[in-house]
């Protein structure tokens, strides 16, 4: 399957800007950031979006959600937003799950985002 998040989870994509990886997921800086950090938390497993999920994905979903906190307080953000995009109507653009952190805003105004 020709999925870029997959290979992007394999390591097949160097120039990629990682932050964490494990067993189960894998984070790394989005290439076009909609705020000062915007960071990509996505399992390895290949789930295509939400509306994809099984039961047995709760402990996947609750790693990613783990997994973009504790990236938010190693990174010191003071407050982030973390969204999914669903189907292309929701703005999802790639098929394979993933976890949008985003945060490091300084005033009111510029916290306004689309992703
Ligand atoms: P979606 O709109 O599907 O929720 O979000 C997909 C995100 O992936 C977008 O914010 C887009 O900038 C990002 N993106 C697309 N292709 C790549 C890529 O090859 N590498 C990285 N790091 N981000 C990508
Ligand atoms: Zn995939």
């Amino acid at each position: 399957m020709d999925c870029i998040f997959c290979k992007i989870a394999k390591g097949d994509m160097p120039a990629e800007k990682m932050v964490y990886e494990d067993d189960k997921v894998k984070a790394f800086y989005d290439i076009h950031p909609k705020a000062p950090v915007h960071i990509l938390v996505i399992p390895k497993e290949h789930v295509a979006s939400i509306a994809h999920l099984e039961e047995n994905h709760a402990d996947l979903i609750q790693k990613i959600i783990y997994t973009a906190k504790q990236i938010a307080k190693d990174q010191g953000l003071a407050g982030y937003r973390l969204v999914f995009n669903v189907g292309r109507n929701g703005g999802q653009v790639i098929d394979h799950l993933h976890l949008h952190l985003l945060g490091g805003w300084k005033g009111e105004q510029d916290r306004k985002v689309h992703v």
